[in-house]
C-alpha cells in the first residue's frame, strides 16, 4: 500500500484543503490463501504483532484494538453459506500464529508527523487569512461609500459655488451690492468656506481608509506567502510515493509491515487492506472500498467491491 500526500499552493485566496492520498500496491503472493490446502475462509489466519516501534506514539495496547477492529471490518460483513447469512471467523490473534504485524518506524513516519505540524499551522494560517479578508471585504464596502458620499457633497459644493459665484458677478456688474445684499452674499461665502473645510476631513476620512485597506492587503499576502511557503514543504516532502503497508509472503515467512498511517482511521484501513492481501484478496476498483489500491476511503465498513471480493474467495473452495 502507497502513500501520496500533496496540497494544492494558494494565491490570495485562503480556501487551502488538504488532498492527501494514500496509494496501494499489491505486495506479496495472494494466490497463496486462495491455493491453501484448507481453502480461504475455513480456517481463521492467526497473527501475532512481532515489530512494535513506539515512535508512532500508538501503544501496543491501541495498536492491537486497531488490528481487531480492522479484524472486525472483514468478519461482521455476512457471507453466503450453507447456514444463512452470516459473518466468518477469518483472523485470531495468536501469539504463535503464523502472520507476523510489524510496526515500524521510518522517514515515512517521520514525513508523516512533520507534514502533520505543517498541515496545522496552514490550517491555523489560513483561518487568520480567512479573518483579514472579512475584514478587507467589510473596509472595501465602506471605503466605497465613503467615495461615493464624498463625490456627493463635492457636487453640491460645486453647484452652490457656482451659483454665489454668479450672483457677486451680477452684483459687481450693477456697480456693487447694497448692504442687505452683501451680508446675504457674505454669509453664503462663509457657509461655502465652513463646507469645503467639512468636505476636505471627508477627504482625509477616506484617504486614511484607503491606508487601513492597502495596510491589510499586505497583511493578507504576507499571511499567504507563509502560507504557501508551508504547502510548498509540505508537497516537497511528499513528492514520492512510498509504501504505507505492505503484505508479504516469502521464505521468512508471512508477514504485514506498517510504515506510515496519518490518523487511527487511516492505521485501520491500512491494517485492514494489508489483511485483505492475507485472506487472498487483490485490489479493486472502487475507490471507497479498503481494497483499493489507494487508501482514499474513510469510515470502518466494507466497500461494495470489498464485499464481492470476500464473497467470491469464501465461496469459491
Ligand atoms: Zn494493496
Amino acid at each position: 500500500m502507497e502513500t501520496e500526500q500533496n496540497r494544492q499552493p494558494i494565491f490570495f485566496g485562503p480556501n487551502i484543503r488538504a488532498l492527501i492520498l494514500l496509494a496501494a500496491v499489491a505486495v506479496g503472493a495472494y494466490w497463496y490463501h486462495v491455493n491453501f490446502q484448507k481453502g480461504p475462509c475455513e480456517a481463521p489466519i492467526e497473527y501475532h504483532i512481532d515489530q512494535f516501534d513506539v515512535s508512532f506514539g500508538v501503544s501496543r495496547e491501541s495498536f492491537l484494538s486497531a488490528v481487531a477492529e480492522a479484524e472486525a471490518m472483514w468478519e461482521n460483513e455476512p457471507i453466503d453459506s450453507a447456514q444463512g447469512k452470516k459473518g466468518k471467523d477469518l483472523f485470531r490473534f495468536s501469539d504463535s500464529g503464523g502472520l507476523a504485524i510489524n510496526l515500524i518506524f521510518d522517514d515515512r513516519q517521520k514525513i508523516t508527523i512533520r507534514n502533520t505540524i505543517l498541515s496545522d499551522e496552514i490550517d491555523k494560517n489560513s483561518k487568520v487569512a480567512e479573518s483579514v479578508k472579512a475584514e478587507f471585504l467589510a473596509l472595501k464596502e465602506q471605503y466605497a461609500a465613503a467615495v461615493s458620499a464624498y463625490n456627493r457633497r463635492i457636487d453640491e459644493y460645486k453647484a452652490l459655488l457656482s451659483s454665489h459665484n454668479e450672483k457677486v458677478r451680477s452684483a459687481n456688474r450693477r456697480g456693487g451690492a447694497k448692504e442687505s445684499e452683501y451680508q446675504t452674499l457674505a454669509g453664503e461665502r462663509d457657509r461655502l468656506a465652513a463646507l469645503s473645510a467639512s468636505i476636505e476631513t471627508d477627504r482625509g476620512n477616506v484617504n486614511a481608509l484607503a491606508g487601513q485597506i492597502s495596510a491589510l492587503v499586505k497583511k493578507y499576502n504576507l499571511i499567504a506567502e507563509g502560507i504557501n511557503s508551508e504547502v510548498g514543504i509540505v508537497n516537497q516532502n511528499a513528492r514520492e510515493k512510498f509504501d504505507a503497508g505492505e503484505y508479504v509472503r516469502d521464505e521468512a515467512g508471512e508477514r504485514i509491515n506498517i510504515y506510515q498511517f496519518e490518523g487511527r482511521d487511516k492505521m485501520i484501513r491500512v491494517l485492514a487492506h494489508e489483511l485483505g492481501h492475507a485472506l487472498g484478496l487483490e485490489h479493486v476498483a472502487d475507490t471507497k472500498s479498503v481494497m483499493y489500491e489507494m487508501n482514499s476511503g474513510t469510515g470502518e465498513k466494507l466497500g461494495e467491491d470489498d464485499i464481492t471480493a470476500l464473497q467470491e474467495l469464501c465461496d469459491a473452495k
